[in-house]
């Protein structure tokens, strides 16, 4: 939007240079929204971390938004005739979504966990290397990522670093930087009724459900390491061997060297991806054992 440089000794705004009208007026809009938004909706901490995340969205609006938008995906996508697997995308993602609240209850977040109507579905697209959990608890798991998976406790990673994602609300932040980036700071709200299409555009690529690689936004380095850690916490604490993250994020990036999978640039690994879960696992290990 708008970009200095140093020029004749002083720095100029090259942005502002090239369209005047329009970038001074979204920039005079986000400076004057942002504090109002702040005032209103604030932060909200970060299971674990205690982290404050920038919430500008009210929560009840991103709910809203997300359960019409899962309901078109379902509508336009395949659902997987092959009822084990589907059977086994359910039965796994119940058990991460029961240990996701008693987590949250557990970090003093009790009043959040109404917000969650899981659902869990498969769908079939063997190309697409995804999963995806929006806003609410809505998950959808393509056949493509199940290779990678390979069993039960490969699907825990995922869905546990997806759960991991919801709970942390990560959504939250990404619409709220996306508004801001693309709509001039406006409210979701007036955003939906004044570009009803560019919003839900920008809803699907901040929840990774874009169909091309080109459209995916990656989750930052931050956020994929909030994830990480809540992901092994939740699968340890349903049962599932936290340790296996670690072969699964491997198979990940050694896998599909003709294309990059889109599960991979949503969620970009860090060269200190693997570090960071050794380091997690004493916290979450314990959990599992309990479990056994
Ligand atoms: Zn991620």
């Amino acid at each position: 939007m708008m970009s200095e440089s140093f020029s004749d000794g002083k720095w100029v705004a090259t942005g502002l240079r090239q369209t005047p009208p329009t970038v001074i007026l979204t920039f005079v809009r986000c400076l004057l929204l942002l504090p109002v938004a702040l005032l209103v909706w604030g932060c909200s901490e970060v299971p674990i971390t205690h982290r404050e995340g920038l919430h500008l969205v009210p929560e009840s609006e991103l709910l809203t938004l997300s359960f019409q938008e899962y309901d078109q995906v379902l509508k336009k996508s395949k659902l997987s005739a092959d009822q084990g697997k589907t059977h086994m995308v359910r039965a796994v993602g119940e058990k991460v979504a029961r240990s996701a609240e008693s987590f949250l209850r557990d970090s003093g977040q009790s009043a959040a966990v109404k917000n969650y109507h899981w659902e869990f579905n498969l769908i079939e697209d063997d190309k697409t290397v995804n999963a995806w959990c929006m806003p609410g608890g809505k998950v959808a798991v393509y056949t493509g990522i199940l290779p990678y998976t390979q069993d039960e406790t490969g699907l825990a990673v995922v869905l546990g670093h997806e759960i991991g994602h919801a709970i942390a609300e990560h959504g939250n932040e990404r619409m709220s930087q996306a508004l801001l980036a693309n709509m001039g700071g406006m409210a979701l709200s007036v955003a939906l009724s004044e570009k009803p299409s560019e919003t839900r555009d920008l809803f699907m690529t901040v929840f990774g459900v874009g169909v091309t690689v080109g459209a995916l936004l990656p989750y930052s380095r931050l956020h994929e390491s909030e994830a990480d850690r809540i992901g092994l916490m939740l699968m340890a604490r349903a049962g599932y061997d936290p340790r296996e993250a670690i072969p699964f994020w491997e198979r990940m990036s050694k896998g599909s060297k003709a294309k990059t999978p889109e599960f991979l640039s949503t969620h970009p690994a860090p060269e200190s991806r693997i570090e960071n879960l050794r380091n997690y696992l004493p916290e979450a290990l314990p959990y599992y054992q309990k479990r056994r």
